[in-house]
């Protein structure tokens, strides 16, 4: 009896141990990360491309001409080999060997699947081959190859809804083939994660970190539309942190949504890169870090820098273009924007693809990914889309608007309708702070235009009942916000942004 009580009064105080933990836990990651830097409040309050990393950024380059004219899909590609030079010197591609033996199935991604079977990882470890560069460029290029040999390039349909193994024989499918464009040349097998991806196909296929315990191993689905026509590889991640729900969404429809037999190029789609964090709710991974702080990452890291490199190994240096979908933070939400470094020439032309979206410029902090891919030579750009932790349907609608119109501009699908507004619009930011804590009350909405000075909310101090006005310290479009809440001194409260020429203009 007494033990049992003793254990008990134990228990007590190591939950709720447990729960402060928890709570501290944006702070302690930040401050393991930092630790010689003092963690303003702000910080505290966890966000993607956080208030600091918006502060910290370079200021945009003065009418830094972005590339004039688009570039023609041929190009593009050769763009992302460069990218996938490196790793290769590296031999560490080895996985991505293509193997006729391992064709992914053809999947209708509309259609209910099983979900995809983890390559045995233990098999290809031993069989490190330095030379996997050769066999996995092959069928990037395999444009030529393809030509000589049709009925590889041919897309098989008959067998799209039961998932059965791609026959390489062809039927009719040469009919299906858009002679309008006069330019569209047959694409080639895609290689990755192991497995085969027939042109004119879509599959599931599965990633894994292998940071857990092999037994209890899951892996994170890869969704993939090789189109039956070359051109670019066009990348989606979401929930990079587990909390942020919309991207997940955003991929799903857009990838659902895809013809492979009239896609020209590829889409890679990972809708849930940090899945424990998905599971359990939070930006995190198990380690408490935040993922997006650790890109490129490294084999022999921490835990973070270990799936970050799989991640950044294994999928994203196969993209040309990338999209990495975020959101808000839980108390603070934004209008759907990118966040692109404008000094970036290759960046911002990408930019222009994504119909009337804001656009934020950013410089980028390390670790991030946009960060991380931008310097791989991979048009890099993230797209905040509403809070976490929610499923909002306008912030969702204008993300897979978004992605279509940058799929249409780069030559990929084509579209029955015209954009009335297609041109994204610049800004430069700022962030608003409290000056002082208390509750904070908002007159203003997310999207208001306001004037520098004008009042945008106050903070209201409980005890003493004063009400402190925060003013708006430039002219132009609160395109971020806090929702009202309680605050400290310090607090940034207003992402307002001043609109900047278009680049190139
Ligand atoms: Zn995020």
């Amino acid at each position: 009896m007494l033990f049992a009580r003793t254990s008990q009064a134990t228990l007590k105080p190591f939950a709720i141990c447990l729960l402060a933990t928890c709570f501290a836990m944006p702070a302690w990651a930040a401050n393991e990360q930092n630790p010689d830097q003092p963690v303003p409040p702000s910080a505290q309050l966890p966000e993607d491309e956080n208030v600091e990393d918006v502060e910290r950024s370079e200021p945009r380059a003065d009418a830094q001409p972005a590339e004039a004219g688009e570039k023609p899909a041929a190009k593009e590609s050769a763009a992302g080999e460069g990218s996938q030079q490196a790793p290769d010197a590296k031999g560490d591609v080895k996985d991505q060997t293509p193997d006729s033996g391992k064709v992914a199935p053809n999947i209708d991604l509309k259609e209910v699947a099983p979900m995809p079977e983890p390559e045995p990882e233990p098999a290809k470890e031993s069989e490190s081959d330095p030379e996997a560069s050769a066999p996995e460029q092959a069928p990037d290029e395999t444009g030529d190859k393809a030509d000589a040999s049709p009925e590889q390039a041919a897309p098989e349909t008959d067998t799209a809804e039961t998932g059965d193994e791609p026959s390489e024989t062809t039927d009719t499918q040469d009919e299906a083939q858009p002679e309008t464009e006069a330019e569209a040349k047959a694409a080639g097998s895609f290689s990755l994660l192991g497995k085969e991806i027939l042109p004119g196909t879509s599959t599931r296929l599965a990633w894994s970190p292998g940071i857990q315990i092999a037994g209890l191993s899951q892996i994170t689905p890869v969704l993939v539309v090789n189109g039956a026509w070359q051109g670019p590889t066009l990348c989606l991640t979401g929930a990079i942190h587990g909390d942020e729900l919309n991207g997940i969404e955003i991929i799903r429809r857009t990838m659902y949504d895809l013809d492979p037999e009239k896609l020209t190029g590829r889409v890679i789609g990972v809708p849930i890169v940090n899945l424990t964090g998905f599971q359990q709710g939070t930006r995190y991974l198990p380690d408490r870090r935040d993922l997006n702080r650790h890109f490129p990452g490294r084999e022999d890291g921490t835990l973070a820098d270990r799936v970050a490199h799989s991640l950044f190994k294994n999928v994203i240096q196969r993209c040309d273009m990338l999209v990495d979908i975020h959101t808000g933070s839980l108390k603070r939400t934004n209008l759907p924007q990118l966040r692109a470094d404008m000094n970036n020439p290759q960046v911002a032309e990408f930019t222009r693809g994504f119909d009337s979206m804001a656009v934020v410029h950013s410089s980028g902090s390390e670790g991030m990914l946009r960060t991380a891919a931008t310097e791989a030579g991979i048009r890099t750009v993230t797209l905040e889309a509403g809070e976490s932790l929610r499923i909002q349907e306008h912030q969702i609608e204008a993300g897979v608007n978004s992605l279509h119109s940058l799929m249409e501009k780069h030559g990929m699908i084509s579209r029955m309708f015209v954009w009335g507004d297609p041109e994204p619009v610049y800004y430069d930011s700022t962030w608003v702070r409290a000056a002082h804590g208390g509750i904070l009350f908002s007159d203003v909405e997310l999207g208001d235009r306001v004037s520098e000075g004008e009042i945008l909310g106050y903070v209201s101090d409980p005890i003493t009942n004063a009400q402190h006005p925060i003013r708006s310290s430039a002219e132009g479009r609160v395109i971020g916000m806090a929702v009202d809440q309680v605050v400290m001194a310090g607090f940034a409260a207003y992402h307002i942004g001043t609109e900047a020429e278009v680049p190139g203009e």
